[in-house]
């Protein structure tokens, strides 16, 4: 999508720190990191959240998750880790391509902010 930030990174347009990139998804590091670990993982595909999934998404969405194991085993967040996904504007969604949010490397609080 046209002025799409999350677009423009899955296209190789715009500049990231990509940690894990396949046909359906990239993760790379976020620009301001509230852990130690804090890194973005997006479908290619342009959906604005998680409203916007189907059923014919099941498939990319195991592919997610199977991303963010590997990539926790990596950063060795063997001490457990957060993964969260902003909705909307009571969420703080800012980006409005789908992401989630894999943050580890210390402590979390509860409930969230
Ligand atoms: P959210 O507030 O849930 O929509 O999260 C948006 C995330 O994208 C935040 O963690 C931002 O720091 C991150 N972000 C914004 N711009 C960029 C960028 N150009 N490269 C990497 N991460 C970004």
């Amino acid at each position: 999508v046209t002025d799409c930030l999350f677009c423009g990174i899955a296209a190789g347009e715009i500049a990231a720190d990509v940690v894990r990139e396949s046909d359906g998804v990239v993760a790379f590091r976020g620009v301001n990191p509230v852990a130690p670990t804090h890194i973005l993982v997006i479908p290619r595909v342009h959906l604005a959240s998680i409203q916007e999934l189907e059923h014919e998404h099941a498939e990319l969405l195991g592919e997610v998750f199977a991303v963010i194991d590997e990539i926790a085993a990596e950063e060795t967040l063997s001490g457990g880790y957060r993964v969260v996904t902003n909705v909307g504007s009571d969420a703080g969604q800012s980006v409005h391509h789908l992401h989630w949010h894999l943050l580890g490397g210390r402590a979390m609080a509860w409930p969230p902010g």
